[in-house]
């Protein structure tokens, strides 16, 4: 990849793309543990839904013939024979001139082609007396006959066998994100387990001689790691399952061995914060050449530059076995510039990795309008942390033309590429096109939404 020319973000990530051999692997789960995950195979009903016809009403379970007519003046009187419950298999079969209680969800009994629902009847004892209010509660004592008021139709109250889905209908396809509703789906159909691609493996590096381990004694000039718990959290958001290889000093050897502990892992992704641009102390391009090939890329992004890129194995591993080779990636060490290059390049990835479909892998976007004056670097594309302005219910507000607003998170001193507290605030990135080098208050820009959890 050339280096002489800032490359677009597009570019950047095609060649990104280029280098993953597909999504990972499919392993088993069980429900329980599905939720969030990306199927990896079509799951096909082994069965009709509902399986057999039911009554979709406490009612009782008549033939049609025998109630055409009831009115309220001139009502029908069936015998009750007895009843299907839930769960239960009927026994009997409906005769001329006699109905079985049924309840919800219970197979329709032979012969019945209505349900008449509780609502339209009258219980009688067994000498013809009223017995209950019309409508009783269709659990107590079974009345010895009832008054039907209401005709019911051929079908009425009854849900069809197959009318949900039919068997053999394909209910979950390969690179559908399991929610809830697709697990219940699945479960409603008697599926256990569903075959999902593996999470991918990201290790997480951090590197630089000032970081500390979040909680530990600063001493005079070291600062908390903000990135590696940050990228923890991005990456388990991303669907992937970080390996924390800790804190690296801006030594070639600490680096060295840390990158080649997470490519025995072995590690589906690496990421490694800090040390990338060139520096005389930053030794993770050099630690990324002993295992594989890499990139320093200069890429038209602001925050973001620079940018390392490539795939490595552990030694000795020779991809005989098939699997795929490491993917690295080298974001540079400010928090947002870290934060904006895994949303850009790194995410995707994960994802894609996951088994996303291709339409699933970016952030949902919108139209906002500026809240305030933007300035950027002519160029290169900025992606601005912004907030959005939102009603009392947590909507985003729209103006006429469906736009949100958004204000510039932290103000204009938020947007330098330290500045943590004002990254902790949005709740979008505004794209500002490399075509702009300042944008006024009240401009159009595409926005991109973040997560808020
Ligand atoms: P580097 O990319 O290593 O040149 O780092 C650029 C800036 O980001 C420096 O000010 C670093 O101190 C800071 N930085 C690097 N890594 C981290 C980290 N893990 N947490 C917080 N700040 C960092
Ligand atoms: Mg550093």
């Amino acid at each position: 990849m050339s280096t002489d020319r800032l490359l677009t973000v597009e570019e950047a990530r095609s060649a990104v793309f280029a280098a993953i051999e597909g999504a990972t692997p499919s392993e088993v789960a069980w429900l329980s543990e599905a939720r969030g995950r990306v199927a990896a195979e079509p799951v096909v009903s082994p069965i009709a839904l509902p399986p057999w016809d039911n009554s979709a009403m406490d009612g009782y379970a008549v033939r049609a013939a025998d109630v055409a007519g009831a009115t309220e003046d001139d009502p029908k009187r069936l015998e009750v024979i007895g009843e299907v419950r839930a769960g239960q298999a009927p026994v009997d079969e409906v005769r001329r001139g006699t109905a079985l209680r049924i309840a919800t969800g219970a197979p329709l009994p032979p012969r019945a082609d209505s349900v008449v629902p509780v609502e339209g009847t009258t219980p009688l004892g067994a000498d013809g007396a009223i017995t209950g209010p019309r409508g009783r509660d269709a659990t107590g004592p079974l009345p010895a006959s009832i008054l039907v008021h209401t005709p019911s139709p051929v079908g009425g109250s009854i849900r069809r066998a197959g009318s949900d889905l039919a068997a053999g209908t394909t209910v979950i396809t390969p690179g559908s994100v399991l929610t809830p509703a697709l697990i219940g789906l699945a479960a409603g159909v008697g599926v256990d387990q569903l075959q999902v691609h593996r999470r991918p493996i990201v290790g997480i590096l951090t590197t630089g001689d000032e970081i500390r381990q979040p909680g530990r004694d600063l001493g005079p000039a070291g600062i908390p790691d903000a990135n590696g718990p940050a990228l923890v959290a991005m990456v388990e958001a991303a669907g992937g399952d970080p390996r924390v290889l800790g804190i690296a000093s801006d030594r070639f050897d600490d680096v060295r061995s840390r990158l080649c502990a997470g490519l025995f892992e072995p590690a589906d992704a690496i990421i490694v914060s800090g040390g990338v641009s060139v520096g005389p102390y930053d030794v993770v391009r050099a630690a990324f050449e002993e295992f594989g090939k890499i990139g320093l890329w200069r890429v038209g992004v602001q925050p973001g530059k620079p940018f390392a890129f490539g795939t490595a194995r552990a030694p000795g591993d020779d991809g005989s076995d098939g699997r795929p080779a490491t993917l690295l990636f080298g974001l540079p060490g400010n928090p947002v510039s870290t934060f904006v290059t895994f949303e850009l390049f790194v995410r995707p990835t994960l994802r894609r990795l996951a088994g996303h479909r291709d339409d699933d892998l970016y952030r949902p976007t919108d139209r906002a309008v500026l809240a305030d004056d933007v300035r950027k670097s002519a160029g290169r594309r900025a992606f601005v942390r912004v907030s959005v302005d939102r009603d009392s219910t947590g909507s985003p507000k729209r103006d006429e033309r469906g736009r949100v607003r958004a204000s510039l998170a932290g103000g204009a001193g938020g947007q330098g590429s330290h500045v943590l507290s004002a990254l902790a605030t949005a709740d979008a990135l505004a794209v500002i096109p490399e075509s702009d080098d300042a944008l006024p208050a009240g401009a159009e820009v595409e926005l991109w939404w973040l997560d808020r959890a």
